[in-house]
């Protein structure tokens, strides 16, 4: 399993990427006894893991490129509240992806990526449990379930597939009608008629708060974090001997790549062209909200989730394509805003500016909807984590498990042979 030769000592370990994905590695490696430092270039979980919508649901197995997904295409398009948009003059950078995305979305793949999901999602919440007490923060996240949410018939059966998916992978769910529903979570519409509840899932009230504190435990359990860009890795042949930062060389024998949307380039440096490209999303954050649901509900009409933040009422979601540069167009944002209140009746007409934030981010996102984990060509020493698009914050813990599995020369405890880097 390990090819370095020096996987059973102590090893210097650089992390690039403050992420969910990175501090929670880092955290992990540091429980194994290495000396971990995490390279972040910006301010700790302020990329996408700062506005997601929060939610831990081992029902996300479910990938985006599905049988069917591509007609639904134009009507998407065409519709403002739609949850898809393309910022045309991207088209041509994005087709490759594209394509993939497309070929991904077959009934083999789908059943294959599900599987291939379901242990890196599996008790979502439970992996970032260790995390939280460590930090003596448990109240960061909570397990009240997840619930998905439907205006019509139509809508639910479009999504059949999905559900079989759950089932083939006994991911436990309970469909609720009508006065179920309204009764279970009473801030919904009566104009959704449909639910499905996922019990085992779970979210945090605070994405950002969540990644900080855990990066604060980290500190003061021994680990360092830099300031700093990184730019590339020293090698003496396929042995690591640094990462190259725009601070200068930070010595490590060996490395994790957790650089989210942005980790191409540096496995493009160690002879590995991933096709990462970005799904930007928004929210909007109402401070101080009329009313508040129990627990995150997904609009599966509309395609968004709302949660319950401890700062508010988050709505979060869209799919934008539009690359790496683009100014926001926040726009997208403020479509969210009339979709939650069509699921919440219970909002305000309006909210002066104070009362409502909004922001945007980059999902790193693989065309088969499956993040990548495994060794660099170029040096074994070097472990890339990520490409986790749409369920990043779910299976960030259980990522950096397997991470440290990887360095420690453990097997890993589930098969990552889906997730190489190689595959594509
Ligand atoms: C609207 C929306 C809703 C979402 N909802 C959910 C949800 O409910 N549940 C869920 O599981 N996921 C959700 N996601 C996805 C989730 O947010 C991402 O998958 C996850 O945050 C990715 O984490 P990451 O650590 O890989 O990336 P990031 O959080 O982006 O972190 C990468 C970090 O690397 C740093 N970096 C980049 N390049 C360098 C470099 N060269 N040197 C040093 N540092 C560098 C960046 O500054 C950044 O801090 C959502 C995403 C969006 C946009």
């Amino acid at each position: 399993m390990v090819t370095s030769g020096k996987a059973d000592k102590k090893r210097t370990v650089a992390v690039i990427g403050g992420g969910a994905v990175g501090v929670a590695t880092a955290s992990f490696l540091l429980r194994d006894g290495h000396d971990v430092v995490l390279i972040e270039r910006g301010g700790i979980g302020e990329g996408a893991s700062f506005g997601n919508a929060g939610v831990f649901a081992p029902s996300s197995v479910v990938p985006m490129s599905m049988p069917g997904t591509l007609a639904k295409v134009p009507g998407y398009l065409l519709d403002p509240l739609g949850p898809l948009s393309i910022r045309w003059s991207y088209l041509p950078t994005l087709a490759p992806w594209l394509v993939r995305f497309v070929r991904a979305g077959t009934q083999a793949g789908v059943r294959a990526q599900a599987r291939a999901l379901t242990p890196l999602l599996h008790d979502s919440y439970g992996a970032w449990l260790p995390l939280v007490r460590n930090a003596g923060d448990e109240a960061l996240i909570r397990r009240d379930g997840f619930l998905a949410v439907y205006r019509s018939q139509a809508d639910f059966e479009g999504d059949a597939l999905g559900y079989r998916l759950r089932r083939d992978n006994d991911i436990a769910f309970e469909v609720l009608r009508e006065d179920e529903l309204w009764q279970f979570e009473p801030s919904v519409s009566h104009d959704y008629t449909i639910g499905v509840l996922f019990p085992q899932a779970g979210n945090t009230v605070n994405p950002n708060r969540l990644v900080r504190t855990v990066a604060e435990q980290f500190q003061r359990d021994g680990g360092r974090i830099v300031a700093a860009q990184a730019r590339g890795f020293a090698r003496q042949g396929t042995t690591l001997t640094g990462v190259e930062t725009a601070a200068g060389l930070i010595p490590a024998d060996a490395a994790v790549v957790a650089a989210g949307a942005h980790s191409r380039p540096l496995a493009a440096g160690l002879g590995d062209s991933i096709p990462l490209d970005t799904e930007r999303g928004y929210h909007v954050l109402i401070a101080d909200p009329e009313t508040l649901p129990r627990r995150p509900i997904l609009d599966a009409s509309a395609k968004f989730v709302s949660t319950p933040m401890e700062t508010g009422l988050r709505m979060a979601g869209t799919v934008e394509f539009a690359g790496l540069e683009a100014p926001p167009n926040w726009t997208r944002a403020d479509y969210l805003l009339t979709l939650g209140r069509r699921l919440f009746p219970g909002l305000a007409p309006d909210y002066p500016q104070e009362r409502v934030s909004r922001w945007m981010g980059f999902r790193p996102s693989m065309p088969d909807s499956l993040p990548v984990i495994g060794r660099a060509s170029a040096s074994p020493d070097v472990v890339y984590a990520f490409g986790h698009g749409h369920v990043g914050l779910a299976s960030a813990a259980r990522t950096g498990m397997t991470v440290a599995d990887l360095l420690a020369g453990r097997p890993p405890a589930f098969d990552i042979t889906p997730f190489a880097p190689t595959r594509f």
